[in-house]
């Protein structure tokens, strides 16, 4: 039988999710503030209803793809409050990614009304999202992470289980802080051989087959013109913004500060990416990746 999934934030990354559950076969009720994403979501074949509520109705999985937690626990709990009309035998994925207490808090009032959730942040970005190759951190039990492979797989193709509530978020958290931490020391030894005379293309080739390389290198280099197809080749336009990684990085320092961990690298990178914000006006809607404009400005 065809199963209803309720999709509940169809922005750059939502639209695109959304787009691959109706592919995968999914009927899709979805909803969104944004006309523009309503359209976007229309055209993919999803059924835009006028509410969080209307589109929660008589649905199997409840997907949401929010901006932060604040927003995540007003949807669920304190403003359209979905937790007191969704199915009893309903799933409910909260995909966005936020503090890991707003998980906890969200799947906790779910339990309390009988409904399952789990928390399912993503790593991948934009492209990934429309591709449908997602990686899953999730977080609860196990029985609701298997009942959601189904949701997951159609969207993703790492899906992954790191604990109980919240867990998925302490995972995505630390992995968005070390990837804060290897961009911003790419573009620093990157920016040092080419401030002694080194081509950037010859160096990331050097630094790949050495001890220095990783996924920034691999995936993203930030130096316009070494990679095609990555946002430094596209003046830092498209994938994840600097504020996403502010917000990101701003969820580590909350934890390590709730669990008295050290994390002096990620500080570092958190006052990096800060510096880059305030450096110039939009700066915060760049690629990430554009921090190496903050080294060049060293010049
Ligand atoms: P976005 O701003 O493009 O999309 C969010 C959407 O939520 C918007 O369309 C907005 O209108 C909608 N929205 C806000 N409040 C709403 C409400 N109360 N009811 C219904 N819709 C509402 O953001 P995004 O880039 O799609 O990111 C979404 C989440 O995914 C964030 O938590 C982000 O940190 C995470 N994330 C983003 C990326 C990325 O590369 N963009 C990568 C991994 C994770």
């Amino acid at each position: 039988m065809t199963q209803t999934v309720a999709f509940i934030g169809l922005g750059n990354m939502g639209g695109g999710m959304a787009a691959n559950l109706v592919k995968a076969g999914f009927v899709v009720n979805a909803f969104d503030l944004s006309s523009a994403a309503q359209e976007h979501a229309r055209e993919s074949g999803c059924h835009v209803v006028d509410s969080a509520r209307a589109a929660v109705v008589g649905a199997d999985f409840i997907v949401s793809m929010l901006p932060n937690g604040t927003i995540v626990e007003s949807v669920y709990i304190d403003g359209d409050a979905l937790l007191d009309v969704i199915d009893k035998s309903a799933l409910v994925l909260d995909c966005s990614t936020v503090a890991p207490a707003n998980s906890r808090r969200v799947e906790a009032e779910a339990a309390k009304r009988g409904i399952r959730a789990i928390d399912a942040p993503v790593s991948g970005g934009v492209a990934a999202a429309a591709a449908g190759t997602l990686a899953f951190m999730c977080g609860g039990a196990e029985d609701d992470y298997q009942a959601a492979q189904p949701v997951l797989s159609a969207m993703g193709s790492n899906i992954f289980r790191a604990g109980d509530a919240g867990a998925g978020q302490v995972a995505k958290i630390c992995n968005n802080m070390l990837l804060a931490i290897h961009m911003t020391g790419t573009a620093e030894a990157l920016q040092l051989g080419i401030d002694n005379g080194l081509d950037p293309k010859a160096l990331s080739d050097i630094m790949l087959k050495s001890s220095g390389s990783n996924w920034s290198l691999q995936k993203y280099n930030p130096v316009p013109g070494v990679m095609d197809g990555v946002p430094s080749g596209n003046n830092y336009q498209g994938g994840f913004m600097v504020d996403l990684m502010l917000k990101d990085l701003g969820l580590a320092a909350e934890a390590s500060t709730g669990s008295k961990s050290s994390i002096p690298m990620g500080a570092a990178a958190r006052n990096l990416f800060n510096l880059h914000k305030r450096s110039g006006e939009n700066v915060g809607a760049l690629d990430f990746s554009s921090i190496i404009r903050l080294y060049e400005q060293g010049e």
